[in-house]
């Protein structure tokens, strides 16, 4: 029988906790965990995101900030707010929500931020560290996806786990903490991309199967082997009339056609994506507990 993979119940379960430590604890500099964010532009995605995360902090009761910049911020102008991030002690966490507009260079970005404050986890350091086992905040989407398949004890050891996409921000970490030794993890892996040949011959072998490439739909049936674990992590938004937002949003998987298939399935909305949300709160709170640097 398939099983659901609840991104929406858990994260909301892991809030809840959240939300009790941040009120039984007293936190070094003496205040609540600090979250900033870095918005650039006027992307409608990009505010949604921005926006679940800020409403998450205030529920845990954590501070939040959001910085808006317009679109043609310069590259220099936002390494300057950067540092100034990196220097506010009131601030124990910051994000650059990401796409930032083409005419800035995004890595220089990413790697201006101060390691210990880098609670997205894009950081060389924090990826290295994630590399080596070392104590480090994990990037929140791939975060959020060990936490989804520890707490419903979806077993990884000796798996051959197949991840389809190799950004630097989900595919190539999700690959790396997969393979690691760790609670989840020990799984045999297979990374695909886009100059991969005959994919599905990778996929049909996978008995967990990992996509994010950002394709509606692309996953049906003929990918998928009998009792597989899919994790879909695609939101491509969909026009829709029949939705007050004009749009629905739509994974990387065709979930009816492949979900009687599966042995677990995470649905789109609601399984991966509240999960990141969750995970940037986890890497918030270490960072506002100086458990990691
Ligand atoms: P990306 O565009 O940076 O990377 C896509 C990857 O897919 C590339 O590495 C490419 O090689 C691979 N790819 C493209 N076509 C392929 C093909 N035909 N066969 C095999 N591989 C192929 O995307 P990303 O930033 O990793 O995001 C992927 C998807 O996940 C997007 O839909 C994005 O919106 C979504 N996403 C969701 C969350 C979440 O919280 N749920 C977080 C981040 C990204």
């Amino acid at each position: 029988m398939t099983q659901l993979l609840n991104g929406k119940v858990l994260s909301q379960q892991i809030k809840d906790e959240i939300k009790e430590t941040v009120a039984q604890t007293t936190f070094p500099n003496g205040r609540p965990p600090h979250l900033a964010a870095i918005l650039v532009g006027d992307d409608g995605a990009s505010r949604t995101y921005v926006n679940h995360k800020i409403k998450a902090c205030e529920y845990v009761g954590m501070n939040s900030t959001v910085l808006r910049f317009e679109q043609d911020i310069t590259e220099d102008g936002l390494l300057d707010e950067v540092q100034k991030l990196n220097e506010d002690h009131s601030i124990d966490g910051f994000i650059v929500q990401l796409p930032l507009p083409n005419h800035i260079n995004s890595d220089r970005v990413l790697q201006a931020i101060d390691p210990a404050k880098d609670v997205d986890g894009f950081h060389p350091i924090n990826i290295g560290r994630m590399t080596l086992n070392l104590p480090s905040y994990l990037p929140a989407t791939p975060m959020g996806i060990i936490t989804l398949l520890e707490r419903n004890n979806v077993e990884t050891s000796g798996k051959h786990c197949v991840v389809i996409g190799r950004s630097n921000i989900v595919g190539r970490p999700m690959s790396i903490l997969m393979s690691r030794s760790a609670k989840v993890g020990n799984c045999t892996v297979t990374l695909c991309h886009s100059r991969t040949k005959d994919l599905e011959q990778h996929t049909k072998a996978a008995d967990i199967l990992i996509v994010a490439l950002g394709k509606a739909e692309f996953i049906d049936k003929h990918h998928v082997k009998e009792g597989a674990v899919i994790i879909d992590v695609g939101i491509t938004r969909i026009e829709d009339d029949n939705m007050k937002r004009g749009f629905r949003l739509v994974g990387d998987v065709h979930f009816d056609n492949v979900q009687e298939l599966c042995s677990w399935i995470t649905p789109v909305p609601g399984g991966v994506g509240p999960m990141t949300v969750v995970s940037l709160l986890q890497n918030t709170l270490l960072a506002a507990q100086k458990a990691v640097y």
